[in-house]
């Protein structure tokens, strides 16, 4: 079995200490990965704010250059690195385009166009203010050295949000990925820190020990941290002693709601991927479904037709929609969450039994007859699952999607407009979609409120989010 390295200082080290990747479709270990050790973190810290300062002092042109190169170099090993993500991840192959199954190839087609727009996105200096006494110019300056955490969900188009802003804006990158999917980033900074300066991007792979030794460095100064609420908990925590500033990308619980003229026909493939792309394990999912009384069972029909006919099994099979649960922690949680809604009495349309059989396979599953409260609706189930709940009056299911601790997406489908706006305009979420759930965009600003997190990615606010502003302000006269 092969063993990968960390990129560091732009070579390769391998670690003493290393542990198993497994393939979430058939269990079977696929690498050894290195378990950083507390010198190995340290030292790629030193890496990264060794290189900081002239990487932040090339030409602008130079940087945005070389991020091109980044784009050339993910697209030429867009295969080797699909295929690592499938194995590792668990989303099948899949391709490019409105008719493909958003899989691997989807991600790092991804990786591309959000390594393309940051490239060609300027800060321009703000002018706050001038008369004929003073001239006061809003400047962005790179933080520094930047910390980012990965989760396992869509493990190289996350790296790619974090680590891509950072070094366009001047920063240097330590980056740490999920302990679940580990090779295929290493192997995706090693090949783009081929054609960037030594340091610029650097690899510690491991679990959470890793990732804490590498927020608590006092030579970091950001964290960008995209996982779950509690563990952002924590890190705020050690940032707070540091006071290192922090973007948080946390976990949410989107309600999507139909509007009494939408149309379950012409919406069911929308709602169906917006809720179980990536099979459910996607931050901003639609994961609990609001319909009036008078279309709920219009609406089942049309999800389950879709939920029961889409082929799962291994994502490197070809005719494959979905794939495994990536984890066994994520399917127990899955698995704990639909039981305890059975036994409380709601009925699970499709799915929801286990199949005999190696991987983390778990079914699509439709889950009615259930209401706030249930674990099912309230908690983050980040699986193949979706709660459908009926309501009578819009103020209600407004107040139900508001109810929870949690904001990062919303969706509100409807034929009318007007109404669907009024309706978003009242949800408590960083991005509320109208007819479609999780359409996130290079362009568009991405973030949550409330226990989702703070702070936002993309477009021109994500890249002022790994800058710090410096005022230079002239005296006239
Ligand atoms: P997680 O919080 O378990 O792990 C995320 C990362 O944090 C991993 O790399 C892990 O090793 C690391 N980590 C764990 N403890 C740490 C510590 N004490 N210090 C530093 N690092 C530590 O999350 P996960 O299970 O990998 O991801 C799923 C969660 O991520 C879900 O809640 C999901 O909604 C959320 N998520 C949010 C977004 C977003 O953009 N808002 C995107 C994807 C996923």
């Amino acid at each position: 079995m092969k063993t990968f390295d960390n990129t560091v200082n732009g070579a390769a080290v391998r670690s003493n200490r290393t542990f198993e990747s497994k393939n979430p479709a058939t269990g079977e270990a696929i690498g050894l990965v290195p378990h950083s050790s507390a010198d190995e973190v340290a030292r790629a810290v030193a890496a990264a704010r060794a290189a900081q300062p002239a990487w932040a002092a090339r030409p602008d042109a130079e940087r945005k250059a070389l991020m091109m190169q980044v784009a050339e170099v993910i697209k030429a090993n867009a295969d080797y690195l699909a295929n690592w993500v499938t194995r590792e991840q668990g989303k099948p192959l899949g391709g490019v385009g409105p008719d493909q199954v958003p899989g691997s190839r989807f991600e790092l087609w991804g990786c591309e166009v959000w390594t393309q727009v940051p490239a060609s996105l300027d800060l321009p200096v703000d002018l706050a203010f001038e008369d004929a006494t003073r001239r006061d110019e809003v400047h962005r300056k790179p933080y520094g050295v930047i910390a980012a955490i990965a989760p396992w969900n869509w493990p190289l188009l996350i790296a790619i949000w974090q680590i891509v802003p950072s070094i366009r804006a001047g920063n240097t990158v330590v980056i740490k990925p999920s302990e679940y999917t580990s090779i295929g980033t290493l192997e995706m900074v090693r090949l783009i820190a081929e054609v960037l300066p030594p340091g610029v991007v650097n690899t510690v792979s491991g679990g959470g020990d890793v990732g804490a030794l590498l927020v608590e460095n006092p030579d970091v100064d950001k964290i960008m941290f995209t996982g779950s609420a509690a563990t952002g908990s924590r890190i705020a925590a050690a940032a707070a002693k540091t006071l290192t500033p922090t973007t948080m990308e946390l976990g949410g619980n989107d309600a999507a709601i139909m509007l009494d003229d939408a149309d379950p026909k012409a919406m069911a493939m929308g709602l169906f991927w917006g809720a179980f792309i990536n099979m459910g394990q996607t931050c901003a999912a639609a994961k609990r479904l609001y319909v009036p009384e008078a279309l709920h069972d219009a609406v089942v029909a049309e999800l389950k037709a879709l939920a029961t006919t889409m082929p799962m099994g291994n994502g490197l099979d070809a005719g494959i929609v979905m794939g495994p649960i990536q984890n066994r922690m994520q399917f127990d949680k899955v698995v704990s969450l639909v039981e305890r809604a059975r036994a409380g009495g709601a009925t699970i349309v499709c799915g929801g039994q286990v199949p005999d059989g190696p991987g983390n396979f778990y079914p699509l599953t439709l889950v009615t007859d259930i209401a706030d409260g249930a674990a099912l609706v309230d908690e983050e189930q980040f699986g193949p699952v979706l709660p459908i709940i009926k309501y009578r009056d819009l103020e209600a299911a407004i107040a139900s999607a508001n109810r929870l601790d949690v904001g990062l997406g919303a969706s509100v489908w409807s034929t009318d407009i007007d109404k669907a706006r009024a309706v978003a305009s009242r949800l408590q979420a960083g991005t509320v979609w109208i007819n479609q759930h999780g359409a996130i965009h290079p362009m568009v600003p991405f973030g949550g409120v409330k226990s989702s997190g703070w702070g936002v990615e993309f477009g021109v606010d994500g890249l002022k989010a790994v800058t710090q502003p410096q005022v230079i302000s002239l005296k006239k006269g």
